[in-house]
Order: C-alpha cells, then structure tokens, then sequence
C-alpha cells in the first residue's frame, strides 16, 4: 500500500515536457524561428538562403527557410531533431571558441515541439544517396521518406504554437510579428553581406540582400540609396579587436537606437554597452536624447566573447569588456574627427570630399555652445514661417469657445527674447518671467488638438499628395498605425510595397507647405522606443504638438513672443508642455532681492 502523505512529491519531468519549457525561452515569437532556421542556414555554409512567410489576415501561418548550404545525411537530419543533438560542439573546451551562430543543439528540437515541421535535406556533392523528407509533429517523427531535393536543406514550419495556447494568444498583431522579423533580418543582412537573403511574403519579395564583398552595398539595400552618402567609415586593427563598418554624420541622427547595428563575429548582437559606447564617440556631437546610426561589426577573440548568455543567443557577455569598449568609442571618435562633418559652403579649388579637416574646427562648428555668428539673425522668410505656424493655433482658438476666459496666469508682457529660446516677460504682479518658447507653443497645440475629445478629428486635403517610401520594417509599424492615425486626421493609403501616400492631414498642422513636418511626424510614431503606456492617440497628439510647434532656436519678434504668451494664458494648465517639462520659471521681485543679497 502507498502512503499518500509519504509518496515522493517530485518527479522528473519527460521530454516532451522538457522541450516545451525550453520552447519558451528559444522561440519566443515568430521571428525567433526564422532567427534559428537562418542561423543554421548560415552555418551550413549557405551563399544564398530564402525566407517564405504565408499570413493570414491577422497572422503568420508558415515559416520556410530554403538554403543551399551543406545539407544532412539521412541519420544527421533524424538526429538534428533530438535535444542538445549538435554537430558545432564536442567538449565544454569548444564553447571557449564558438565560430559558429549555432551550438546548443536545441533550436530544431523546441521548434518541432510546439509546432508541425517538414524538413528536406540532401547532402551537397552527394551522388549515391537522394534527399530525404522528415515530417515532425509535436516532437515526435511522423514520417520518413526519401525525395529527390536540390542540394541545401528547406525547414518549413507550420502550426506554430498549436500545442501553447497561451503562446499563441501572446502573439501581438501580425504587423508587430513581422517588424520584429524584418529588423532581424536587416541585422544578419548586415552581418552577412556574403550571402544573399530572400524574403518573401506571400510570394511577394519584400528585402533581398545580394552576395556582395561591399557592406555598403548591402546598406543601401536595406536603408535606401540616399543613407551611404552620410556615413563615414570605420577601419580599425588593434591587438584587441578589429572594427569595421560605416558611422553616420550627426546628420543622420535618430530618435531611437534602431539603426544601431552591431555584430560581433558575425553574429547580429544586441549590446547595450557597445551602444552607449558609439554613442559615446560622439560626444557633444549629438545631443542627449539622439543616437547615431553605425552599422559595425566587430571581430573579437572568441575566447573572450560568451554568447552562452541567454538560449537567444542575441545577447553576449564580454571579458575586458571596459578595453572593448573604450576602443570602440575611440575608433568612433577619431573617424568622426578625421572627417568634415559639414559640407563646405564653398570648398576650396581641389579639395574633394571627405578630406581630412583640422580636428577642431569641424568639431567646433558644431558645438551648441559655441554657435557660429549669425546663426539667430532672424531673416525675413523665417519670420513669415512662424508668424504662419502662430497663426494656426490662434485661428482655431477663435473657434473653440471652450476655452478658458479665466486664466490661471496674470496679465504678461513681453519684454524681450534671449537666444532664439526663451522669452523674457513680467506680469502686473512685479514677477520675472522666463518662458521656453518651444515648450509654450507645444503646450497650446497640445491643448488643441486634445481639445477636439473624442470626435474625428477634421482634416485637410494635402494639394499634391506626400509619397513617403519606408524600409520594410517601418512599413509594417505604419500599417499598424494607420487606423489610430486616421482618427487623428491623417488619411494615408498604402502605394505599393513599402511606399504611402498622404492624401490628408489634421487641420490643425495648418497649411502644410513644407511636407517635411508629414515625414517627420510619420518617422516620429514609427521610432520612438514606444513607450506602451500611453496610446496612440496621446502618442500622436504629443508628437503633432512637438512638430507643429515653434522651433527653439527660431527668434520671434516681440508681437510673436506676446502672442504666444497669450495663447498659452488661456491653456488648462499653462505650466508644463505635453512631456512634463515646464513652460516657464517665475522670480517674484522678492526672490531677485533674495538672489541679490538685497534683504
Ligand atoms: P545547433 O544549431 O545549435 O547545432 P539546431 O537544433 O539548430 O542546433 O540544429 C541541430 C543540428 O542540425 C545542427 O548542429 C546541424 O548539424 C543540423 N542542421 C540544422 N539545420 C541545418 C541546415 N539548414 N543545414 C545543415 N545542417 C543543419
Ligand atoms: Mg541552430
């Protein structure tokens, strides 16, 4: 007889049981196996791999990846599918001098245990066997068959998640999935410029690398044409490391660190100290909250690079991290100063672009705190531009008698303006004003376009419509984006493959006449590490009030100073802009006295 209360509690879990767990922490998402099946690609030598998606409506359904690497024999492509079964490593000693993406012998495993997989194999050089067929279910070999097959392997995967619900219902919208897919593969695009990828989806081409030795063709592949001619190189061979790659001119600066693209080995990594440590190279370059984009790949001892992190294998652990690091910012450093940073005005007879400047001066130019002479003179085209940006949100004030007749400010008057940013002002109340321009002006755009709560937002017919063209990854977040952004006002229509076209937009953005404020605005919602607490709709009328706004930077004449302080009296809560930060500081008359030890 047992005794309930003394039978063992714990019990060993079995395999399938073991695998599922394991599932969860290799594949994550959709993206996960397409990361796994093209790292083996990529091990087996492959020059040329192909990625088929097939979606439904709302999700992916299928994930093939075709290469024409080295292939199985028919006893490898039965074990490829047993856990921690690899054919990378032998002894814990090999994990010192990984070369390969692959090592841990589980990716084909997890896969095949939460979903159905179809593997076709046959052996490159391989005339006396043909190829083989293995169809995997839930872990377990259905089916055995031998096949003709070209050489190389295709893994299909289907049915992805089918046996975790949970996991399955996890999985965000279809766009989301495939944005992480196409940032995965800009990553390993980059890191492999010697192979050429295929993806499709749907039988739709949707980025193609070619079998190049020049990474900058690749570049320009995944970004566009237009990013090459604002990068500089990198080139640098030190005992430690070696450094290549492209850096962007502080021109290219972004919002978020999604052009940041780094491998070590070969292997598309994501490291936060490497990172900071490029943007570090920049120094006072960029401001705080801008990050560069450089495209780096990095070759470093394997003995001091552990890529046995995490079973992603995505992030990496560094010996000597703190000499890694010092020499990537430096490498940044010094190719940035050894080259002009700005275009000449008027480049001197001969010289050519990219010649070395001294140091100092290109930096110099650059510098916020030493700006160039001249550079706030207000010219008469710049006033007229902001008088029109002023007069947009006047206007629409007129016509809202929601505002507030009482204000929670005195009575201001403008006394002056200091540095293009600040205006200078006192109220009937013996107070010194200093008001951030910028911030005001957001903080009444803001307010506005809140203002129109919970109906449509009117919008207005662009007279030539914007064609905006994005890489793939962006497209997918816009299509996200394009019902919240049509309640806003924006109506964008889809124009073939990645491209858009911007038919109308919100009222309030005014006569459009530059569509440059449309482009950013769209670059704006799509980057942005979104923060996820607050929605789309916060999101886009934040973003439309920072751009609509009056840029700092731009002189007002003192009637526009006044006007702004006007409006911005009559706002709900006139003290902050939309992200918190405050729109003016006060000095009462006892404050100053305080201040200058007059009591
Ligand atoms: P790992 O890549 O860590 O070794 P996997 O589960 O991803 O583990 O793959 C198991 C083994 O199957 C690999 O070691 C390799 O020998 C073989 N394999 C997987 N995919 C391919 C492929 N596309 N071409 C050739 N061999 C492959
Ligand atoms: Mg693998």
């Amino acid at each position: 007889m047992t005794d309930p209360e003394n039978s063992p509690k714990i019990r060993v879990l079995g395999p399938e049981v073991v695998n599922q767990i394991a599932a969860g922490e290799v594949v994550e998402r959709p993206a996960s196996v397409v990361k796994e099946l093209v790292e083996n690609a990529i091990d087996a030598g492959a020059g040329s791999i192909t990625i088929a998606l097939t979606s439904s409506k709302d999700a992916i359904t299928a994930i093939r990846v075709t290469d024409d690497g080295s292939g199985m024999s028919h006893v490898d492509a039965e074990l490829a599918f047993v856990p921690h079964a690899t054919s990378k490593i032998r002894s814990v000693d090999d994990l010192q001098h990984i070369r390969t993406l692959g090592f841990r012998g589980e990716a084909l495993a997890t896969i095949a245990a939460i979903s159905r997989v179809t593997l076709v194999t046959k052996r490159r050089n391989e005339d006396i066997f043909p190829g083989i067929r293995i169809m995997n279910e839930g872990g377990t070999i259905r089916e055995k068959t031998e096949t003709g097959a070209p050489e190389g392997t295709s893994v299909l995967v289907e049915d992805l998640f089918y046996n975790t619900p949970a996991r399955r219902k996890f999985q965000k919208n279809k766009n989301t999935e495939l944005a992480h897919i196409y940032e995965l593969l800009e990553g390993i695009g980059l890191s492999h410029p010697d192979i050429s990828f295929h993806l499709r989806l749907n039988g739709n081409e949707v980025l193609v690398t070619d079998r190049t030795n020049r990474s900058l063709d690749t570049i320009a592949r995944l970004f566009g044409s237009e990013v090459p001619p604002d990068l500089i190189p990198v080139n640098v061979s030190l005992p430690l490391l070696t450094i290549t790659g492209y850096i962007s001119r502080p021109v290219l600066a972004r919002k978020d660190r999604a052009r940041m693209l780094i491998s070590v080995n070969h292997r598309y990594v994501s490291s936060l100290p490497l990172n900071e440590a490029i943007k570090a190279g920049y120094g006072t370059l960029l401001a705080r909250d801008r990050f560069p984009v450089a495209f780096l790949s990095l070759d470093i001892d394997t003995s001091l690079v552990d890529v046995n992190v995490h079973p992603a294998k995505k992030l990496i652990r560094l010996s000597r991290e703190r000499e890694i690091t010092d020499a990537v910012r430096t490498s940044v450093r010094d190719a940035l100063f050894s080259h002009d940073l700005i275009p000449p005005v008027e480049a001197p007879a001969g010289t050519g672009h990219g010649i070395p400047l001294p140091a100092k001066a290109s930096i110099y130019d650059l510098d916020p705190r030493h700006p160039p002479a001249g550079v706030f003179e207000p010219t008469h085209t710049g006033t007229s531009m902001t008088d029109k940006r002023l007069r947009q949100t006047e206007l629409s004030i007129e016509a809202q008698p929601a505002y507030r007749v009482s204000s929670l400010l005195p009575e201001i008057e403008v006394i002056g303006e200091f540095g293009g940013i600040y205006i200078l002002a006192r109220t009937d109340q013996e107070e010194l004003l200093l008001i951030d321009q910028h911030a005001a002006h957001e903080r009444i755009l803001y307010e506005q376009v809140s203002g129109y709560a919970q109906m449509m937002r009117p919008s207005q017919e662009l007279i030539s419509p914007l064609i905006l063209h994005r890489t793939p990854k962006e497209a997918a977040l816009i299509r996200e984006l394009l019902p919240a952004l049509a309640g806003e006002g924006f109506l964008i229509e889809g124009f073939g493959g990645d491209s858009f076209i911007v038919r109308a937009v919100p009222v309030i953005l005014g006569r459009v006449e530059e569509t440059g404020i449309i482009d950013e605005i769209i670059s704006d919602l799509v980057s942005g590490e979104s923060s996820q607490s607050v929605s789309n709709r916060e999101r886009i009328t934040r973003i439309i009030a920072c751009r609509g706004a009056v840029k700092a930077g731009t002189v007002c004449t003192r009637e526009q100073c006044q006007r702004i302080v006007d409006q911005l009296r009559l706002m709900q809560n006139p003290f902050t802009c939309p992200h918190g930060r405050p729109t003016m500081i006060r000095f009462s008359r006892k404050e100053l006295d305080s201040l200058f030890h007059r009591i």
